[in-house]
């Protein structure tokens, strides 16, 4: 505990009003009070000589009034000129209460802070914050670097700093350190207070650059212990889920799933069976399921997906398949009717474009229990479906669960608790993974399924453009198709389609005897499914794409993939872009068309694009080239509620984090509570199931 009582409320001079504001700045408690970092420092420790400022720097000075006006001009404004013997410095007011120009009077003593400016032939400070003081009276000095913090509407800085200051006393006589050097990835960093006083109340001489940046021993101090105690809920959730039998025990499917097995067109690769049986293996507990299936895009996860959902089937209980778009959803009925019917299971296909009509029978069955299987959209699973005893839940394409995903979906499963499988093509490195899935098992699908083409990948200038136009006529002539993808070239969704747009009708004019599609983020989803479906059917041969092509799209007979200003993407992307093609078994070729010259960074991804085509090794290596940014995607990070560590930023802790997590967990159980409540707060009613 930071002090007997954390909440705001409980502060001096804290009403509902500020509670608010601090609310809008994600401060709920002491705690995240104190993990609310500076976005920058000013100096208030000493007193500048005038002759010396200059401008752009803020700065503090003292200075004899030599003379105020109120200056009548185009805006009315309050002059006020200084002086402290080395110098003269010019303060303006625009706006300022009545009886300031008659307090401000020649001969006053004042101190200033302000951004210095050119002014007129002299230097300015435009409303300065100003104090009268006695000449040569120092003692009031700050000792510490002001803090400046991110603030609201109506929260003052002055306010922030002093709740903050509030904090740090609160912390300094009530908190616990709780950890020892032996649990830090580093001898000689500050204990907990020590670096909370050097992030907030620095002493002049610190490097504050290292503080901002947040590689200060203070900032990473911090941030590891924020990191573990994420990390220590996640454990303890996982450890909670697998202690309850709140799940319904699936182990009497194997026959039906056998049958699946066996009418199959394929056979299973070695990953996919050990998958399976991991799978079965989880689902035959009465403790729910919560596991992350990593597998490349075109690794075949939704055979697992299938196979689960008969042994859901054959123990008496109901599934249901999620996917983040109707086009995905669309393409899951499609493939497990094939498979399942057969085996005389009924699929409910909770399509949004259905009829009234048609998604009332679809959620009767449900309901009735005769239908087997639901399939949807993440979205149409939040309405009413009602289930007659759903047993598992397949989400595909999503890192993880939300928690309140999570808790809705507990309700619609009644008293038990359905397992989970979450499936996402986009690999993870390692360390990355045990840290932020540590709530989660991870099974890995790490073998292409046999048969495919290789998908050759080469980098081209676009002053090459007629070659590569002759290439794709050259594929469209032997019944291949292709997608040319238009990355994006601004901010603005209209514009990005407008481009499309263009390229594509430029591409119309150059390939005239091609039909030639568009699909971009601004089209309706009619119209995109539309178009897809065209390109699925082979009605469309080349596809002019904006980045928005839909994850998991299988067009097999696809063998040929421009990315354009391909220099513009991070390697997740280029990669998520490339396992569009390769789903067939001819071979296929991505062609990376840059437009020069390249950064050195940009070079590295498009040769890692050319070296590889396996996900997890692409993951590393971006890692290396740049950290966890854009493999996570902000959302996911966001997602974690990180406020000071920084994934990419503090990798190197990680190690520490998962070692040390796994002690405390084992010996030292207080400490564990003490951590989570005291860093997570609120939201550590999550990891309570
Ligand atoms: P993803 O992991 O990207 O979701 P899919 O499940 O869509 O991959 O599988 C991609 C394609 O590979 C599908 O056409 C699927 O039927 C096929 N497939 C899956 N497993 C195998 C296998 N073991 N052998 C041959 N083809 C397979
Ligand atoms: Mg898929």
């Amino acid at each position: 505990m930071i002090a007997p009582d954390w909440r705001l409320q409980a502060l001096p001079g804290v009403g509902e009003r500020s509670v608010q504001r601090l609310h809008r700045l994600n401060i709920y408690t002491l705690a995240d009070l104190l993990l609310h970092l500076p976005i920058r420092y000013e100096d208030r420790t000493r007193l500048r000589r005038i002759a010396d400022l200059s401008a752009g720097e803020r700065a503090l000075v003292e200075g004899a009034i030599a003379w105020s006006e109120v200056a009548q001009g185009r805006r009315r404004r309050l002059l006020c000129r200084i002086s402290d013997g080395s110098g003269q410095l010019d303060l303006v007011f625009f706006n300022y209460p009545p009886k300031t120009a008659e307090r401000l009077q020649r001969g006053l003593w004042l101190r200033c802070f302000g951004e210095v400016r050119a002014g007129y032939g002299s230097l300015q400070m435009v409303h300065p914050e100003y104090k009268r003081v006695k000449p040569g009276d120092t003692d009031r000095l700050s000792e510490a670097l002001t803090p400046v913090y991110r603030s609201t509407d109506g929260l003052h800085q002055k306010k922030l700093r002093s709740l903050v200051d509030v904090a740090l006393e609160l912390f300094a006589q009530h908190g616990q350190d709780h950890l020892d050097g032996s649990m830090l990835p580093e001898s000689g960093w500050p204990g907990l207070l020590e670096a909370f006083q050097q992030i907030h109340r620095p002493s002049p001489e610190t490097d504050t650059q290292a503080l901002l940046e947040g590689r200060h021993p203070a900032v990473q101090r911090v941030a590891y212990e924020e990191l573990l105690a994420h990390h220590l809920t996640l454990r303890r959730y996982r450890l909670n889920l697998h202690a309850a039998a709140t799940a319904p025990v699936l182990d009497g499917g194997e026959g039906l799933a056998g049958q699946l097995r066996d009418t199959l067109p394929f056979e299973l690769t070695a990953a996919q069976l050990r998958v399976d049986s991991e799978v079965a293996a989880d689902m035959a507990q009465p403790s729910p399921m919560l596991r992350l299936l990593q597998g490349d895009v075109g690794s075949g996860k939704t055979v697992i997906a299938a196979l689960a959902c008969a042994r859901a089937i054959g123990s008496g209980y109901q599934a249901a398949v999620m996917a983040p778009t109707e086009l995905l959803a669309e393409q899951h009925w499609r493939t497990l009717s094939s498979w399942l019917i057969p085996l005389e299971v009924e699929l409910a296909w909770l399509s949004g474009s259905a009829s009234t009509a048609q998604r009332r029978s679809a959620m009767q069955s449900l309901a009735a229990g005769r239908a087997g299987v639901a399939i949807g959209t993440h979205a149409l699973f939040q309405e009413a479906v009602e289930f007659f005893r759903l047993g598992l839940v397949v989400i595909d394409e999503q890192h993880r669960f939300g928690v309140n995903q999570r808790l809705a979906l507990k309700e619609k499963a009644g008293s038990v608790e359905p397992h989970q499988l979450s499936m996402t093509a986009t690999p993870i490195p390692r360390t990355l993974a045990m840290t932020i899935y540590a709530d989660l098992d991870v099974s890995l699908l790490d073998e292409r399924p046999p048969g495919r083409g290789e998908v050759k990948t080469v980098a081209v200038s676009s002053a090459r453009r007629d070659e590569v136009i002759e290439r794709i006529r050259g594929a469209l002539l032997e019944g291949r198709q292709a997608y040319w993808v238009c990355t994006l070239v601004e901010a603005s969704e209209e514009l990005d389609a407008q481009a499309a747009e263009e390229t594509a009708e430029e591409l119309a004019r150059e390939l005239d005897e091609c039909t030639i599609g568009l699909i971009h983020g601004r089209m309706a989803a009619a119209e995109k499914e539309r178009a897809m479906a065209q390109f699925a059917a082979g009605e469309i041969e080349l596809l002019v794409a904006t980045t928005v092509i839909e994850v998991g799209v299988d067009v097999a007979n696809a063998s040929l993939m421009i990315i354009d200003n391909a220099e513009r993407l991070g390697l997740a992307q280029l990669h998520q872009l490339r396992g569009r093609v390769g789903r067939g078994s001819s071979a296929s070729s991505c062609v990376l068309m840059y437009h020069g010259p390249l950064s050195a960074v940009s070079r590295q991804r498009l040769e890692v694009m050319r070296e590889t085509t396996d996900g997890f090794v692409i993951a590393e290596r971006d890692l290396q080239i740049r950290g966890p940014g854009e493999f996570l995607g902000s959302r996911q990070t966001g997602d974690l509620g990180l406020k000071v560590a920084d994934l990419s930023r503090d990798k190197a802790l990680l190690d520490t984090v998962q070692r040390v997590a796994g002690r405390l967990l084992t010996e030292q159980p207080d400490v564990v509570e003490a951590l989570i409540e005291r860093w997570i707060g609120e939201a550590q009613r999550y990891g309570q199931v």
